[in-house]
C-alpha cells in the first residue's frame, strides 16, 4: 500500500504487521496476536493487527502504539489521517453469569466446578495462560480471564489434540489447561497411546513437540482429574448386577487393565462415587459452599508459600512443586504417623514414587486443616486415597 501511495510511504516504518487479508480487503483475526505484540513491544515497534485482536494485543504493554484495523480501509485512512482508530483498550472476560456453586452439585459435575474453589490466576499465570490460549487462536473477543482453565476433552481425542501438534505446533489440551484443570471423562476409553502421553507433562510440567526440523516447548501444568466407570457396562459394583460381559470381577478387570500402571501411579486421590440416584438429587445441598472451600484453599495455599520462602526457596509455592528429600523434611509425620507410614509402606509395597506422593498429600491434608505438623490422621487420610491404586493396579 505504501508502494502504490495509499498510504504515506514511511508509515509503516516501526511497525510489526499481523492479520489475514481477505479478497474483499478485510483483515480477519489470527493466532498468537499476544505474543506478537510482546514482541514487537520488547523491540520497541508498535503492531498493526485485525480489529478482532486489538483487545488482546494491547495486554502487552499500555504505551505502546497499537492500530487495529478491521479493512485495508480503515488502514488507509488512519494512516492518511482522515479517520484515525482509537488505540484498543485491554479487556477482562466478565466470569460467566453466576458460576454454580459447590453446594448445588450434585453427583459428577463437580469436576467442572474445581475453578470456583481455585484462587484466581496471579498476574503472571494469567500472562502464561493467555499467551498459550493466544497461540492456539482461543482467545475470544481479545479479553483475557483470570478464572483458571478448565478443559474437558472428549475421550475420542487425538494424541496431538491432547498434547499438541499438527501442522503448525497447536498447544494441546495439556497446555490450554496449564494452571487449571484438565478433565477426562470416561477415562479408559481414550486411546492407550494418548493416555501415555500425558506421563512427561505430569512428570515435569511441559510438553516438548517434535517437528520436523525443530522443536517446540509448552508449559503444561495441569490438575490431572478423571473419572471412569467400574467396568464397560457401567455397573459392576452394584449389588444385583450382572455385567453382560461375563462375571462382573472379569468384566471391571478388563475395563481398568485398560489403564497403564504408571499413568494410575501418577494420580494421587482416587476415590470411589456411588451412582447418584434420584434420592440424592432431592437432598438438601451440604452446609459447605464454594466460597467456604475457596478460603480454606486459599488460607492452604497461604501456608505452603509462607513455609516455603521461610526455607529459602521462594520458587516453590506450593506442595504440588515440592519433590523427594524437600517433600521428606516438611512432611515428617509425628510419631504415630511415621510408624503408620511404616506399616503401610511395607503392606502396600509402595514405590519410592509413591512414597512421596503419599507424603505430598498428606501435608496438602494438614494444610487444610492449618495443621503444622503431619498427623497420624492426616496419613491414614492420604493412604486411603491411595489403596484404591493398588487394586486398579492389580486389575491391570
Ligand atoms: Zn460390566
Amino acid at each position: 500500500m505504501a508502494a502504490i501511495g495509499a498510504i504515506p510511504s514511511d508509515a509503516l516504518s516501526g511497525f510489526m504487521v499481523l492479520g489475514e487479508l481477505g479478497l474483499d480487503g478485510s483483515i480477519a483475526a489470527v493466532a498468537g496476536v499476544l505474543p506478537a505484540a510482546i514482541g514487537a513491544n520488547g523491540r520497541g515497534e508498535g503492531l498493526i493487527c485485525p480489529a478482532a485482536c486489538g483487545a488482546e494485543a494491547a495486554w502487552a504493554s499500555p504505551e505502546m502504539e497499537i492500530v487495529a484495523a478491521a479493512s485495508l480501509i480503515q488502514l488507509a485512512n488512519h494512516f492518511r489521517g482522515t479517520q484515525v482508530l482509537a488505540r484498543p483498550q485491554p479487556k477482562i472476560r466478565e466470569v460467566d453469569g453466576a458460576l454454580v456453586d459447590l453446594k448445588d452439585i450434585k453427583g459428577q459435575e463437580s469436576a467442572a466446578r474445581l475453578p470456583t474453589i481455585l484462587p484466581p490466576l496471579t498476574p503472571a499465570e494469567l500472562l502464561e495462560v493467555s499467551m498459550i490460549a493466544s497461540v492456539a487462536g482461543e482467545i475470544e473477543g481479545g479479553a483475557l480471564t483470570n478464572r483458571r482453565p478448565f478443559r474437558a476433552p472428549h475421550h475420542s481425542a487425538s494424541m496431538p489434540a491432547l498434547v499438541g501438534g499438527g501442522l503448525r505446533a497447536r498447544p494441546g489440551e495439556v497446555s490450554l489447561a496449564h494452571h487449571g484443570v484438565l478433565f477426562l471423562d470416561e477415562l479408559p476409553e481414550f486411546q492407550p497411546q494418548a493416555l501415555d502421553s500425558l506421563r512427561q507433562p505430569l512428570e515435569i510440567g511441559e510438553v516438548a513437540i517434535a517437528r520436523a526440523n525443530h522443536r517446540v516447548t509448552y508449559p503444561a501444568r495441569f490438575m490431572l482429574v478423571a473419572a471412569m466407570n467400574p467396568c464397560r457396562c457401567g455397573r459392576a459394583s452394584e449389588p444385583g448386577f450382572a455385567c453382560k460381559r461375563g462375571a462382573n470381577a472379569r468384566c471391571a478387570a478388563e475395563y481398568q487393565g485398560r489403564l497403564s500402571g504408571p499413568l494410575i501411579d501418577r494420580i494421587d486421590l482416587h476415590i470411589e462415587v456411588p451412582a447418584v440416584t434420584a434420592a440424592d438429587l432431592i437432598l438438601p445441598p451440604p452446609a459447605e459452599g464454594s466460597r467456604e472451600v475457596a478460603a480454606r484453599v486459599a488460607r492452604a495455599r497461604a501456608m505452603q508459600e509462607e513455609r516455603y520462602a521461610a526455607i529459602g526457596l521462594p520458587q516453590v509455592r506450593t506442595n504440588a512443586a515440592a519433590q523427594g528429600p524437600l517433600l521428606e523434611e516438611v512432611a515428617r509425620p509425628d510419631a504415630g504417623g511415621l510408624a503408620l507410614l511404616r506399616d503401610a509402606a511395607d503392606a502396600m509395597r509402595l514405590s519410592a514414587r509413591g512414597y512421596h506422593r503419599v507424603l505430598r498429600v498428606a501435608r496438602t491434608l494438614a494444610d487444610l486443616d492449618g495443621a503444622e505438623k503431619v498427623g497420624r490422621v492426616h496419613l491414614a487420610e492420604a493412604l486411603s486415597y491411595r489403596a484404591l491404586v493398588d487394586e486398579v493396579r492389580r486389575a491391570a
